[in-house]
């Protein structure tokens, strides 16, 4: 892969709450590559949308906080720039897809006024020449009868139809980095198969970088060069796709391999991960995941463990690689 594009160094997120402090993301670290795909992948809690809003520069602030920490974009840190700079960054250079279109598309006007809004403002195209780029966008997500389609109001589409809508208008100002935010939870299980296929489609033809934001390490599968699995607001396993797969070096990556049903073997039951994820205003010292390991020792509940580098490129936070 060519040189990074992306890279978070030691990335810490705070939100002081009225019930106390809650550290949503903990000392993440990882970088992706121009034209690379990207899984970040962890039960909901566990901090990867929290990773990829920080990204964004739109954690609320307050009661949230980036608290320590370094995001480099084209090696320029995010948290170092501008409002005015982070409103021309979205958009033009990073888009995202969110888990709802809803809440991020507007239902009074049509799609074509939503769209063809950022192409004016951030293109400074003309009404008609904008008009005539949304037709092709929806066009180009499968949108049928686009020049009929584009007039119409986002109730109007389906949910399938909807998160196509909503990859439209992240493509519009063609973005060289992609950020999908569990994009297909919310679809019925034969789109998502669709609109995952349309986003990688997409992603080939414009070479741009994802990070695609999943709690389901199956649908990273056939979609990611590269996969961070995330556990309660610490990155525990980080390496290549293939790697990951073949050799988990978690017991929580395990875990989640486990729970994904496969047609290659012969088991008849899922194995389900065991407890749940830890209630992070007050979370377990040491190795978050503790309570629920099955390899658990005295020092995983006393000393969390760094993540540290199992095989080369292959990292993974856990005591059982100590003396590795
Ligand atoms: Fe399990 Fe200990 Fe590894 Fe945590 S550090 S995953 S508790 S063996």
């Amino acid at each position: 892969m060519g040189e990074p594009v992306l890279e978070l160094e030691d990335v810490t997120v705070r939100f002081r709450l009225r019930r106390g402090d809650l550290t949503a993301v903990n000392g993440v670290s990882f970088s992706i590559a121009r034209g690379e795909t990207f899984g970040l992948v962890g039960e909901s809690g566990s901090g990867k949308s929290v990773t990829a809003r920080a990204i964004m520069r739109l954690i609320p602030d307050p009661p949230g906080e980036v608290q320590r920490g370094r995001i480099l974009f084209e090696g320029a840190n995010v948290l170092d720039k501008s409002d005015a700079e982070m409103r021309s960054l979205r958009g033009r250079q990073i888009a995202m897809v969110f888990q709802e279109p809803m809440s991020a598309l507007n239902p009074v006007f049509t799609v074509c006024d939503q769209i063809s809004d950022a192409l004016r403002t951030n293109l400074k195209m003309g009404k008609q020449e904008a008009r005539a780029r949304v037709i092709e966008l929806l066009s180009l997500v499968g949108i049928p009868s686009p020049q009929r389609r584009v007039d119409s109001y986002v109730h109007e589409f389906s949910g399938g139809m909807r998160q196509r809508v909503m990859l439209a208008m992240a493509l519009s100002c063609s973005p060289s980095f992609l950020i999908a935010d569990e994009p297909t939870t919310a679809l019925d299980v034969t789109i998502q198969a669709t609109i995952l296929e349309l986003i990688t489609s997409m992603i080939d033809k414009l070479g741009m970088s994802l990070l695609f934001i999943t709690h389901n390490l199956g649908v990273v599968a056939h979609s990611c060069d590269k996969i961070g699995v995330m556990y309660a607001s610490h990155l525990v396993e980080l390496g290549d796709k293939r790697e990951i797969f073949a050799n988990p070096q978690h017991p929580y990556t395990v875990g989640l391999l486990n729970s994904i049903p496969r047609l290659d073997t012969q088991a008849k039951y899922l194995t389900p991960i065991t407890g749940s994820v830890c209630n992070m205003m007050s979370p377990p010292q040491g190795c978050k995941f503790h309570p629920r390991c099955a390899h658990a020792m005295d020092v995983c509940r006393r000393d969390v463990p760094p993540l540290k580098e199992i095989a080369p490129g292959h990292l993974a936070a856990c005591h059982l690689h100590d003396r590795g």
